[in-house]
């Protein structure tokens, strides 16, 4: 027997190193006309290393004491920027304190006790809400030098006072700027970028691959709103993403694609594709097979 085009569509997509998940899934990865690129671990390699530490004058802490308060606390998230302070206080050859109620939020950051400190490592814009002291203001300073260079900022805070700034730095995927314009192609509009990162970091990097459209800041249910909104519009969206933070977004979608190699396990669960091989150009390509499956011009 000859196998169904949407099956074989499938086992075609296997080997570009798709999992589609289902043949429904397969129909419909042809049918988008609108796609949301989520930003760090999607258009970014989702390796980023720590690239500034510094400790806020008063804090009493060195570069080593702030990166290993830090470090303790990330350590038990799977958030990439967390894998980056932890890989950087193991560089430097810190032994690290064990955190003890650890807690993270999607897009804002984590929280844990740390040698019976509270300590908070996450987004300074919500971290930093309210407090006008001095501390906060010198914070807010170096988050914000940091990220006019491009780098996603992350906060430090002890028992409620920030003690510190770190500066993080991913590098773009080879195929971002490629694949950008292969999706623009394909469905007649450029992709747009959500991103819980900050605007500054986001704008720099959007303008670098060709995307106009920038939602930064966003709090995953931020990224679930954009999606509902533009299939409103009559738009069938596809979302890609790789992150706890993506995946309510790539549920609401009208298709979920998650990045493989360093996605986090809700979203290869939530997603109805993964990428397994750890390819941008591998999104494009599946909605090519779905269309050619369907008998559509490609
Ligand atoms: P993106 O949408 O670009 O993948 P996220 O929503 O995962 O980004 O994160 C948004 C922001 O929240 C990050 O830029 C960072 O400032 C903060 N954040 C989230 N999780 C963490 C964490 N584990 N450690 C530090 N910062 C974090
Ligand atoms: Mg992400």
């Amino acid at each position: 027997a000859t196998m169904p085009p949407l099956l074989s569509a499938i086992a075609n997509a296997g080997r570009h190193g798709a999992l589609v998940k289902s043949a429904v899934v397969m129909e419909r990865l042809g049918e988008v006309d609108a796609v949301a690129l989520d930003k760090t671990g999607t258009l970014t390699e989702g390796t980023p290393r720590v690239t500034d530490v510094r400790p806020l004058p008063g804090s009493g802490l060195d570069e080593a004491g702030l990166l290993t308060i830090a470090a303790a606390a990330e350590h038990p998230s799977e958030h990439p920027l967390a894998r980056a302070v932890v890989e950087a206080a193991r560089e430097q050859g810190l032994a690290l304190p064990v955190a003890e109620d650890f807690d993270s939020t999607p897009g804002v950051g984590v929280t844990a006790t740390v040698g019976g400190h509270a300590v908070a490592v996450g987004a300074p814009a919500r971290l930093l809400t309210g407090s006008g002291d001095a501390g906060s203001a010198g914070a807010a300073d170096q988050a914000a030098e940091l990220e006019d260079g491009g780098r996603t900022a992350v906060l430090v805070a002890v028992d409620g006072t920030p003690v510190g700034v770190l500066g993080i730095a991913d590098r773009l995927r080879p195929d971002a700027t490629a694949t950008v314009a292969s999706l623009t192609s394909l469905t007649g509009t450029a992709p747009l970028l959500l991103t819980g990162d900050n605007p500054r970091a986001a704008a720099r990097l959007a303008a670098e691959v060709g995307i106009e459209d920038v939602r930064a800041g966003l709090l995953p249910h931020h990224k679930v709103s954009a999606v509902r909104e533009l299939e409103r519009s009559g738009r069938k969206v596809m979302v890609v993403g790789d992150g706890v933070n993506d995946a309510p977004a790539l549920a609401a979608a009208h298709t979920g694609v998650a990045m493989g190699r360093a996605g986090s396990d809700l979203a290869l669960e939530t997603a109805d594709t993964v990428v397994v091989r750890d390819e941008l150009a591998t999104v494009p390509a599946v909605i090519s097979l779905s269309r050619r499956a369907r008998g559509l011009v490609v």
